[in-house]
């Protein structure tokens, strides 16, 4: 069964590759497009935030020069007053005009000796020696500084332009003052204040704006940009080396990028932008990765929803295959390992499963059973296969329901049958049990012949791994039953194994023994009772060894018909015969006829009848002195061929004896379909039966019918006075038994019988 298994395991494995390998390109695939898409964001978005702090650092700068040319412009019209009067309200007109040029915060014309002009006020001395030595200083200047001049928290930006007299004299100067909040309200500022955080930094990172950076609510009120940024990001030591790495590049080059882990664990991204280099302002941005998460969010849950979705597909697709392939492997391996014909498991499942049951179950005994049905030949030859078949099923049918769920039973082949069964006290009774349920169902089927089951069985032994050992130990317990043998079972045993040793030894000397003239034909004589003389002979084989030992045919002709050298034999046995009967013809002598032993096993031939006439032809006897003997089983099976050889045989003209009638399921059609000779009745049949009046009855009628289709009938084992005599009144001609004689060598028949 394993085997089926891993072929369909083998099958699904491509798939399931395949199924994953698409599944984890398609993951990739997705992967890949969100990593790309994100990186795309970062640059997208990272440009986005230098567009708008161009423009902002544009607007800056703008504001800056404004404020320079404004200043410039109202100390050129200052100097231009100052050449025709000095009148207080012209100057405040002036100072008013251009301050709201600019919507500055301040514009104040500070003299030399300190007097300084308000555009809302009087003039007054308002500058200190220290605040006039900044302020009168021969060149326009711009600062931007957190003195806090207008408020305290919001950095400032400070022009001061010369102003001068007719000699070109420094007589004071104008100052304008913005703040930074003023510059950083423009519209232009709106995108990076609300995407992110921005600051106005100067050189170290000075925060200038941090007023407007408050409002932004940050927490910290650290003047410096960097110091900041650490506050906002996690204190780690790779993010303080950015940090670091980032400063250093600020001084460096005009635009500087960086990347953080943020305090929340995202990303942080951080943009330097140097505005003006005289003065070393930058614009620094700060921005979460939130502003590009946002949009990437969809587009990732999608790739998630469509891998999801494939996955789903590509599952669904293995589990139909899946169940496709198990359902196909399911038939094949049904098939594989049922009977065609009982619809049972087969051999092939019983090897597999027998060795797994005995191995699950060690505590168990166990047994393997081996059998066959007696006569199965002959119950296909009466019934006809179809019912055989259906004879077959029902030991299937009714062994499954005698033996359990731990037990096994198959056919193997042909009528072979094997069980594998527990071995208890009443296990001789369960099988009793299931052979008479079979034989029950047999009769409703029509058959009325007894079933009888012949079994080899061999004790599981715990050492025993190989099943089909054990089956072939069964067997050969089973084949120790001779098919003549009353015994219907045989355990394998150390019996069994020597006589398997002594059937080698025959098997190793046959060829030899058959060479060098050890088989000898003994004669037995058949006596016509009527006439009280000899009628004829019976050649039966004796192996007579070197050292004189004589063995009995009983012992070599089953071996020899299983190995088939019994064709040898046999033929040798009509070749001796043969020379005989010519040597007796020579001499000028009375021959009889002589009859040979045919085993079934030579019509297997098709050459047989061939094979006969050649050896009559080479001895040039008349065919009449010789007596083929076969039993009725060379008839079942192939019928209508054993009846062709048999009228092949008969224009030839050679005699013909039915053997061992009565002994097996002697059919009397035979009788009548089949051109035979002689009937020779069994002669078991004949001692057993002779005593009762019913088969005297039987015999009377047997007899009567077949001369009266012209067979002669001849009783075997006759071995009293009393049973010749009554032979002789119920009719029958033709004797042979050791009443009369014992089979004898050949030379002594000669020499007693002929004269
Ligand atoms: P079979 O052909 O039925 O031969 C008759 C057997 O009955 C012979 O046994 C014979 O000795 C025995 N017999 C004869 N009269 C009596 C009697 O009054 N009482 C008893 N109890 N037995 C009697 P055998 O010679 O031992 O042969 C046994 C079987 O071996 C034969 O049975 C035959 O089937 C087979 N056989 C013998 N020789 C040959 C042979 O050359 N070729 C073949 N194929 N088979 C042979
Ligand atoms: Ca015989
Ligand atoms: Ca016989």
């Amino acid at each position: 069964m394993s085997r089926h298994v891993r072929e369909k395991d083998k099958t699904l494995t491509p798939v399931l590759i395949l199924g994953t390998v698409v599944l984890a390109v398609c993951i990739l695939i997705c992967v890949s497009y969100v990593i790309d898409l994100r990186k795309r964001y970062i640059q997208d978005t990272e440009n986005n935030f230098r567009q708008h702090m161009d423009m902002a650092g544009l607007v800056i700068e703008q504001s800056f020069d404004q404020m320079l040319q404004n200043t410039t412009a109202a100390a050129n019209r200052l100097e231009q007053l100052e050449k025709e009067s000095t009148d207080v309200d012209r100057i405040q007109r002036i100072l008013l005009e251009y301050r709201n040029v600019n919507n500055l915060d301040e514009m104040i014309y500070v003299k030399k000796n300190g007097m300084t002009y308000f555009y809302e006020e009087q003039p007054y001395f308002a500058m200190s020696e220290k605040q006039l030595d900044a302020i009168i200083v021969d060149q326009t200047i711009i600062t931007i500084s957190n003195d806090n001049v207008v408020d305290d928290t919001n950095g400032i930006v400070v022009v001061s332009a010369p102003v001068h007299d007719g000699d070109g004299t420094q007589i004071g100067s104008v100052v304008s003052v913005k703040t930074l909040n003023g510059i950083l309200q423009n519209h232009s500022f709106a995108y990076l204040r609300d995407s992110g955080q921005m600051f106005l930094i100067g050189k170290e990172g000075y925060v200038y704006d941090l007023a407007v950076t408050q409002e932004r609510q940050i927490k910290s009120k650290e003047t410096n940009f960097f110091v900041r940024l650490r506050s906002m990001s996690k204190g780690s030591t790779a993010n303080k080396q950015r940090i670091q790495t980032l400063k250093n590049k600020t001084l460096a080059s005009n635009v500087v990028t960086g990347k953080l882990k943020g305090a929340d664990g995202a990303d942080l991204y951080v943009i330097v932008d140097k505005i003006d280099t005289d003065m070393s302002l930058y614009l620094a941005e700060c921005y979460s990765e939130e502003v590009f998460a946002g949009r990437l969010t969809p587009i990732v849950n999608r790739s998630i929803l469509v891998c999801v979705l494939i996955f789903i597909l590509m599952a669904l697709v293995i589990a139909f295959m899946w169940n496709h392939m198990k359902r196909t492997s399911d038939t094949i391996r049904k098939l594989a390992y049922m009977d065609s014909i009982t619809k049972g498991k087969n051999f092939n499942y019983f090897l597999e499963k027998a060795i797994l049951i005995i191995k699950d179950n060690q505590e168990i005994p166990y047994l393997v059973q081996r059998f066959d049905i007696s006569n199965f030949r002959y119950i296909n030859e009466a019934y006809g296969h179809i019912k055989a078949d259906e004879l077959l099923t029902v030991i299937i049918m009714e062994g499954e329901k005698v033996f359990g769920s731990k037990e096994l039973i198959v056919r193997m082949n042909a009528d072979q049958f094997v069980l594998l069964v527990q071995n208890s006290a009443d296990y001789l009774n369960r099988f009793a049990i299931f052979e008479d349920n079979v034989n029950m169902r047999a009769l409703e089927l029509g058959i009325k012949f007894p079933i009888r089951l012949k079994s080899g069985i061999y004790q599981v032994r715990r050492d025993d791994y190989d099943i089909n050992v054990m089956v072939d130990r069964a067997n050969v317990a089973r084949k120790s039953l001779s098919a003549k043998s009353k015994e219907m079972y045989a355990y394998y045993s150390d019996r069994i194994i020597n006589d398997m040793r002594k059937i080698e030894k025959i098997e190793s000397e046959q060829q030899t023994a058959l060479i060098n003239g050890e088989f000898k034909v003994y004669l037995q004589p058949k006596w016509d009772i009527n006439k009280d003389k000899l009628y004829g002979a019976e050649a039966l084989v004796r192996w007579i060894k070197d050292d004189g030992n004589m063995v009995y045919p009983d012992t070599f002709i089953p071996v020899f018909e299983n190995n088939g050298f019994i064709e040898q034999l046999d033929f040798y046995m009509l070749d001796q015969v043969c020379a005989e009967i010519r040597k007796l013809l020579d001499e000028g002598k009375p021959a009889f006829p002589i009859s040979v032993n045919q085993s079934r096993r030579l019509w297997d031939n098709p050459e047989y009848v061939e094979n006969v006439e050649r050896i009559l032809r080479k001895y040039d006897i008349p065919s009449h002195y010789v007596d083929l003997e076969v039993t009725e089983t060379v008839f079942f099976g192939e019928r209508d061929k054993m009846i062709e050889i048999i009228t092949q045989l008969k224009q030839k003209e050679v005699l013909l004896s039915m053997d061992d009638f009565g002994s097996g399921y002697s059919s009397l059609n035979l009788l009548k379909d089949i051109p035979f000779d002689i009937l020779k009745i069994d002669k078991d049949f004949f001692s057993e039966s002779i005593t009762s009046n019913s088969s005297i009855l039987i015999l009377t009628k047997i007899i009567e019918m077949a001369e009266g289709l012209g067979i002669h009938v001849l009783c075997e084992g006759v071995e009293t006075k009393e049973q010749v005599h009554l032979l002789r009144d119920i009719g029958c001609q033709y004797v042979q038994g050791y009443f009369y004689s014992k089979p004898i060598p050949l030379n002594d028949f000669i020499q007693k019988y002929v004269s």
